[in-house]
């Protein structure tokens, strides 16, 4: 905390930090509702991304329910939603072959008809025009660094925008100590792993009564491809090859746009073989021939990765607090076996909007918004989370194989009965983190060498991030204890951070004997991904905001 800088400070109705869809659709959503009750309201958006859209990255299969409550005339308003889905195959790979799962094995809710692909950066864009047009001030480039709390301990507001911090710490020549933006009630909608979710979730212990937040780390590349392979409409999932029946995971493949192949591949962090690289199984995931087929002739334009929250409703955590509450995947309300979220996201930031308004209008502001809480129990995210609790802890607790078979007879009992299950609630059991194993229980894994047609390294492949840091600022990736990673993870673990981190941030390197091995920080390559803060198994890596507009400039991912 910067104790004792002054600061400029705004005041708002409502502060909201991050414009995904769950910040952005609360911030239309709150002009909205004051432009039909003839008020005013006043609320401002906080970025870090250098624009809005640079560091979102998704799918995307788009389940436009959220969307048409907030704006019914998207289409009229010309929302980059394009591509409506027109095929929805899923396939069981195996080294070389694979099976294709009748969809009609699969509950309706699974398929994908009726949604749309897009690029879910371009949708914020939009989604942002849109809020600015109603009266919303959005400030990209500005990091929400810190929290700021009242003499009740109470959240008032946040620190953006603190800039020119040299290496060693100290105020440098250019140095702008930021401005405090205070509101009513704060919104949280950092997306996944957000940085001060993590904080205010400690603080007012918003996480006793929830199961442990698990997560994936989803990569994905954006192509462009030949006509004669583009197929406009068709999604693609798979499961099994290359991760082995005891690692979660999927690829996801979408063909959409100005011939764009959306290719993805998700890891479960709970997995155990701490020498697995996600990055290199999802390269040598492209060269299986169902992949293949759709990059043949292909050039890949674009590559990101991000966490995807995947605890579902055992984990979400209290949503309210004095003066703020959480959005979206903050509060962690992915649908893991649709792999979606962006429509839960846009509603709660809409739920969140309607419980503040009404408080605001009461002449509130600071307190709990328990509203939201309870409009959350009614609202049909709800439902739908509730619907597929257990698909995720049954593919832990059984493998791929018997976990991914149990789960569709779960969906199917859970979605005709409105919510029963046989097996209740299933717990998740521990934390990603804590289900890393130890080195000497695995055998090393050889990857194979990029081809540099399909597949390719990690340094080529964050160039196309277009990421960039001030390299004059100190490292954003804080260690709680610098020894860690040498005394405890390389001996335990291999040090995985050399692996799971899908931009080479983190190295070991060892003198000319191949001795004295040290820990290396490249923060400058980091896409804000935050699998360290949640897979290091010492829970030693503290993930901060780096300054406003660092970091990737995703195009359309
Ligand atoms: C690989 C992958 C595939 C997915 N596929 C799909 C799909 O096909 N369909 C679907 O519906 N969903 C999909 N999802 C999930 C979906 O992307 C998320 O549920 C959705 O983006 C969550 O929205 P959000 O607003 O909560 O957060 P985000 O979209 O993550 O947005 C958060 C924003 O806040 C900003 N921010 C964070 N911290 C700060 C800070 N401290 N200061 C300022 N700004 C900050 C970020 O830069 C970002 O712009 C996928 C996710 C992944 C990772
Ligand atoms: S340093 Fe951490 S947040 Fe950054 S890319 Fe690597 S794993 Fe992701």
């Amino acid at each position: 905390m910067s104790e004792g800088v002054e600061r400029e400070s705004m005041e708002y109705d409502v502060v909201i930090v991050g414009a995904g869809p769950s910040g952005l659709a609360a911030a239309i959503r709150l002009k909205q509702l004051a432009e039909a009750a003839g008020s005013e309201i006043s609320v401002a958006v906080i970025e870090k991304g250098s624009e809005v859209g640079a560091h979102i990255l998704s799918g995307a299969v788009i389940d436009p329910i959220a969307l048409t409550e907030l704006l019914p005339d998207w289409k009229e308003l010309g929302a980059p939603l394009e591509t409506p889905v027109t095929e929805d195959k899923f396939l069981l790979l195996g080294p070389q072959g694979s099976v294709t799962l009748p969809m009609f094995a699969m509950p309706g809710f699974m398929h994908n008809h009726g949604n749309y692909i897009a690029s879910l950066g371009n949708v914020c864009r939009w989604l942002a025009q849109q809020a600015e047009a109603a009266g919303v001030e959005i400030y990209p480039g500005m990091a929400a660094s810190e929290a700021v709390f009242d003499a009740d301990g109470r959240l008032k507001g946040v620190v953006a925008g603190v800039f020119g911090i040299n290496k060693d710490g100290e105020p440098g020549p250019d140095y702008q100590p930021g401005i405090e933006l205070h509101g009513k009630y704060v919104f949280i909608g950092e997306g996944v792993r957000g940085s001060l979710a993590k904080q205010l979730k400690a603080k007012f212990g918003l996480s006793e009564k929830s199961q442990p937040e698990k997560y994936g780390i989803g990569l994905k590349e954006l192509w462009q491809v030949p006509d004669a392979v583009f197929k406009p409409g068709l999604v693609q999932h798979t499961t099994g090859w290359p991760l082995d029946n005891n690692t979660g995971g999927g690829s996801f493949l979408y063909h959409f746009g100005d011939n764009y192949v959306a290719v993805g591949f998700v890891v479960h962090l709970n997995y155990k073989n701490p020498w697995l690289s996600p990055f290199d199984e999802f390269q040598r995931f492209k060269h299986h021939p169902e992949v293949a087929k759709h990059l043949q002739g292909g050039r890949r334009i674009s590559y990101g990765a991000r966490a995807i929250s995947e605890g579902g409703l055992q984990s979400i955590p209290k949503m309210h607090f004095p003066g703020g509450v959480l959005l979206g995947d903050s509060a962690g309300l992915v649908n893991v076996p649709r792999i979606k979220g962006s429509h839960n996201a846009m509603k709660s930031g809409m739920l969140a909007a309607e419980a503040a308004f009404a408080a605001i209008q009461a002449g509130r502001a600071g307190d709990e918004l328990v509203e939201y809480g309870e409009a959350f129990e009614r609202s049909w995210v709800r439902k739908e989370l509730n619907i597929v609790r257990n698909a995720k802890p049954m593919l832990s607790k059984y493998g791929t194989a018997v976990g991914g078979a149990l789960g569709i007879f779960e969906m199917w009992t859970t979605s005709l009965t409105g919510g029963f299950s046989f097996f209740g609630t299933l717990k998740h059991g521990k934390s990603d983190a804590a289900s890393t194993g130890l080195a000497k229980d695995y055998e090393p894994i050889v990857y194979p060498k990029p081809d540099g047609v399909l597949s390719f390294d990690k340094l080529s492949s964050v160039f196309l991030s277009n990421t960039n840091h001030d390299e004059n600022q100190p490292a954003h990736l804080k260690l709680k204890d610098p020894a860690v990673p040498i005394s405890e993870n390389l001996p335990k673990y291999g040090e995985p951070a050399r692996l799971y981190c899908p931009a080479g941030v983190y190295e070991v390197l060892y003198d000319e004997a191949g001795q004295n091995p040290k820990f290396q920080i490249n923060f400058q390559n980091c896409v804000h991904c935050k699998t360290c803060d949640i897979k290091d198994p010492s829970q030693n890596i503290n993930w901060t905001t780096p300054q406003g507009g660092d970091g990737p400039n995703y195009p359309n991912m």
